[in-house]
């Protein structure tokens, strides 16, 4: 998917700004890359035809490529699309009730051990598990494995086949022994069928629960968005827990379920160890759906340091054949104000795996400044005159060679002949220019 879409946004490299054709482009792969991660067709389309008309709207600035600046939007909206912040549970019943749904192998199980687990490390809740897959002995025995390795207590009655007996009765035990929290874990099956539907749907009406909770397994894709359907139809749920999202796993279930029930994703399952839930937060599940690293915060932080106005300034000097080394003093401080060169090479999309190999020297700009600094004004703005005995006067007080000076000079003519070609181009097109 990561691939897809540094293919996708390459096709805006070099481009000085989001137009109509290039948008294009892009935008296919970038829907090719959701349906492939399994988000739903129709999602996938009117997202994509929402980007674009952010997109078109954008004022590209001169640091950024406008490749990046669309991955923003892209991750923007996706996080919009999945929801804002994080939700809790409601716990305000005494006890409060937490109902599980969704089909058999989802999670439930898994899930109300670590759901109690993380209640109870919370100290001011005392969780039970009641156990109402009442058609498998394996079930009850298996809620019972959960609730021994976390230390919680587990209500189940072998004997007796009524799912709903089993959970108002578990209630009642709660409230009779000080538990604060009840957890139902219920019996799903293969598929969505009425018997399970109405199951469920007793379950729900009987126990009234202040939370009730759809688990899906983020593996089964386009599947999961027909069963969170059905699901809330009948029980209009609370929230969803998203399973299995360690491993190879296509996050784009979250997109869909989000967008066909519009219900919040609580949690996420990364793992069968108890201690494998994690809050769901939807910038994460937009990175990882994207793949993209941290281009996102390369462009806001690129966003925050760049002064437009000067980027106007520089880009007439650049136009003129005025750019001389006083600029390029100023477009050297413009890239170190954004931080750590390794950091900053490594967030740009694709080149974490280029760059590898090459070393980054955060110190690399120094001698640079420092011959610099050691030219006169009038060096600095017409590198021209700096014959054989300035060099050696630049090169003693910088305390670098003639032949550094000299190497300099050579790239900052290059540079300056490419500038006017790229008609001034961000930091990142300068630092290639100056690692060749
Ligand atoms: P239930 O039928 O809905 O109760 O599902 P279970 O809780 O029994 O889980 C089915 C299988 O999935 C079990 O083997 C679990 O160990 C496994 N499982 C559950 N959650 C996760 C998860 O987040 N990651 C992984 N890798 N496996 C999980
Ligand atoms: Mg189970």
């Amino acid at each position: 998917l990561s691939d897809k879409l540094d293919k996708a946004l390459h096709v805006l490299k070099g481009h000085g700004s989001i137009t109509e054709v290039n948008v294009a482009e892009t935008l296919k792969e970038v829907r090719r890359a959701l349906l492939d991660a399994d988000v739903n067709f129709k999602i996938a389309k009117s997202f994509t035809t929402k980007v674009k008309e952010k997109a078109l709207g954008q004022n590209v600035l001169t640091t950024l490529q406008p490749g990046q600046l669309m991955v923003k939007i892209v991750k923007d909206e996706l996080t919009e699309l999945m929801g804002g912040d994080a939700e809790g549970i409601n716990l305000s019943g005494d006890p409060s009730v937490i109902l599980m749904s969704g089909l058999q192998g989802s999670g439930k199980t898994t899930f109300s051990g670590k759901l109690a687990n993380y209640l109870k490390n919370k100290k001011t809740k005392r969780p039970l598990l009641v156990a109402c897959d009442v058609y498998r002995p394996a079930a009850i025995d298996q809620l019972h494995v959960v609730g021994d390795q976390i230390g919680v207590e587990v209500f189940s009655d072998r004997g007796n086949n009524d799912p709903v007996a089993i959970a108002k009765a578990g209630i009642a035990h709660a409230k009779a022994n000080g538990f604060n929290v009840v957890i139902i874990d219920t019996a799903g099956r293969l598929a969505v069928d009425e018997a399970m539907m109405t199951e469920i749907s007793n379950i729900h009406k009987a126990t009234q629960p202040q939370e009730t909770l759809f688990v899906v397994d983020s593996m089964t894709g386009q599947d999961a968005v027909n069963t969170a359907k059905a699901f809330n139809d009948v029980l209009n749920f609370d929230g969803v827990i998203l399973t299995k999202l360690d491993g190879d796993t296509r996050g784009g279930a979250a997109i869909s379920i989000k967008s066909v029930v519009n219900k919040p994703i609580k949690f996420i399952g990364t793992g069968e160890k108890m201690e494998a839930i994690d809050v769901f937060y939807p910038s994460r599940m937009a990175d990882r759906i994207l793949g993209m690293g941290d281009v996102v915060s390369l462009v806001e932080r690129a966003q925050e340091q760049f002064d437009e106005v000067e980027a106007r300034k520089l880009q007439k000097k650049i136009a003129k054949n005025q750019f001389g080394f006083d600029d390029f003093l100023k477009q050297i401080q413009q890239i170190k104000k954004m931080g750590n060169m390794k950091d900053l090479v490594g967030m740009i999309p694709g080149a974490g795996k280029m760059m590898k190999d090459i070393d980054i020297d955060d110190d690399a700009f120094k001698g640079i400044e420092a011959i610099i600094h050691s030219m006169t004004p009038k060096e600095r703005s017409n590198p021209s005159i700096i014959n054989a005995s300035r060099k050696k006067r630049v090169a003693k007080g910088s305390g670098t060679t003639v032949q550094e000076v000299n190497q300099l000079l050579k790239q900052f003519d290059q540079m300056s002949k490419m500038m006017i070609m790229m008609q001034g181009g961000g930091g990142k097109k300068m630092m290639q220019l100056m690692k060749n």
